[in-house]
């Protein structure tokens, strides 16, 4: 296994020329580069040292480390900076964009392809879980294409890449974590009373599901207080807008993985069996 290279006393700017802000989150903002004397791009994201302490960030370089024999983990390449304002650590370069922000565009989407995207989501989930990772901060935005693609390219030929491990955690089977947690839009009820666990990740899922598959959120609000409160009382239904050209089976599955309870949500691994995977795959009806 390769080391974390610290680079002791080399400026990030010595080794890596900035071109562009790729995007920003709560705690660092992410640009993208070139290593110096060759053509190759990455991710690199800068992260202030007021809003995270070193653990924090060998945490997320572990679990890029841990994670990335899954094809949807975002490879971390063992470049790490310090100066004294800032972290750096070097990713694999995402050209493609938000998931999200695609699907919003296109004009076709099947329950095929928003099935396609969730096994893999699962897949990755059902990984991390099983090495005792909980990723804490599942949303649409922390989901990205690998490669760029024509606006109405088959769906089939996208990758795409989990990134974000700055909230995640270690969680072993009966174990409760308690630290805060991402959005409240994609964040289970039980993180706003008391601790949680892997199935809070589901719950995520859920969340996403649903916007996969009728493009928007079910907990929506003004301010957090409201989305917080929507969600602390599960209140969503599965029959409003958008819906109605969405098959009972994609309904079953978006409503196992929204359970107040925790116990009550599937794991991730029995997720993959669910039969909305066998029907979507022969569904090609346009869900927008
Ligand atoms: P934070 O921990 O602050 O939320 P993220 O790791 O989520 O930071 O990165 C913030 C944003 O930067 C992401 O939502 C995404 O748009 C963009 N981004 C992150 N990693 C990459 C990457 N490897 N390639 C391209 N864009 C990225
Ligand atoms: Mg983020």
């Amino acid at each position: 296994r390769k080391e974390l290279v610290r680079n002791k006393g080399v400026r990030f700017e010595q080794r890596y020329q900035i071109h562009r802000l790729l995007g920003r989150g709560a705690f660092a903002k992410v640009v993208e580069c070139t290593r110096k004397g060759s053509e190759d791009r990455y991710a690199a994201k800068i992260i202030e040292k007021g809003s995270m302490d070193r653990k924090a960030l060998e945490k997320e370089v572990a679990v890029s480390r841990l994670l990335e024999d899954h094809p949807a983990t975002l490879p971390c390449v063992y470049d790490v900076f310090e100066d004294d304002d800032n972290y750096y650590v070097v990713f694999e370069l995402c050209r493609g964009g938000e998931l999200f922000e695609r699907i919003v565009k296109k004009k076709h989407f099947s329950e095929r392809e928003a099935a396609r995207y969730l096994r893999t989501l699962l897949s990755f989930v059902a990984h991390a879980h099983s090495r005792g990772v909980v990723h804490t901060d599942l949303k649409p935005e922390n989901v990205l294409l690998l490669h760029p693609v024509a606006a109405d390219a088959d769906d089939d030929k996208v990758f795409i890449k989990v990134v974000d491990y700055g909230c995640s955690n270690f969680c072993a089977d009966g174990e409760f974590l308690t630290q805060p947690y991402g959005t409240p839009m994609y964040a289970a009820p039980e993180i706003f009373k008391s601790c949680f666990d892997k199935s809070a990740d589901i719950w995520s899922l859920g969340v996403i599901s649903h916007v996969l598959l009728v493009g928007y959120a079910p907990f929506r609000g003004v301010t957090p207080e409201e989305i917080k409160r929507k969600v602390i009382a599960a209140e969503y239904d599965l029959d409003g807008q958008g819906w109605q050209s969405v098959s009972p089976a994609a309904k079953a599955f978006v409503g196992a993985m929204l359970q107040t309870r925790p116990g009550a949500r599937p794991s991730a691994a029995s997720l993959l069996r669910h039969i909305w995977f066998t029907q979507a795959q022969e569904s090609n009806t346009s869900l927008r």
